[in-house]
């Protein structure tokens, strides 16, 4: 049996899930703890042997396949300004007209409210877009 304090190092350590302090620690207790020693062997075989029979996961020759034509499809496709240009000009123009209308019909209090209004929104449908797209 190890000694309970090195048990659960001992098994981080097999993982190589340990800091190097903590690795260190580890390794001198092994070299004078013939216990340790021992579970440190038994766990080291019991690893390859389960490697070896589990064999180590790949993916398939497929999903490799898929990977690299969507890889190669992504960087041919042209990435153009023209769309997103033409959505600003649309948009500015709607607003402009908008504005215009609202402010006939609206006394300059009432459309300054309006407008700070009208800006929320356009600000959250602004991150909610970026964030959409991941930006
Ligand atoms: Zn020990």
């Amino acid at each position: 049996m190890p000694c309970p304090a090195f048990e659960d190092l001992i098994l981080e350590y097999c993982e190589d899930g340990l800091a190097a302090a903590q690795r260190g620690r580890v390794e001198e207790h092994v070299a004078e703890c013939p216990a340790c020693r021992a579970f440190l062997e038994l766990q080291r075989e019991l690893d390859s042997a389960l490697r070896e029979a589990i064999g180590k996961p790949e993916p398939s020759a497929a999903f490799h396949q898929r990977i690299l034509r969507r890889v190669a499809s992504e960087a041919e496709e042209p990435r153009s300004w023209v769309p997103l240009i033409l959505d600003a000009v649309g948009y500015s123009a709607i607003a402009a007209l908008g504005s215009v209308v609202i402010q006939v019909s609206f006394t300059p209090a009432q459309f300054a409210w309006l407008m700070m209004g009208a800006s929320a929104i356009f600000l959250w449908w602004l991150s909610w877009q970026s964030l959409r797209e991941g930006l």
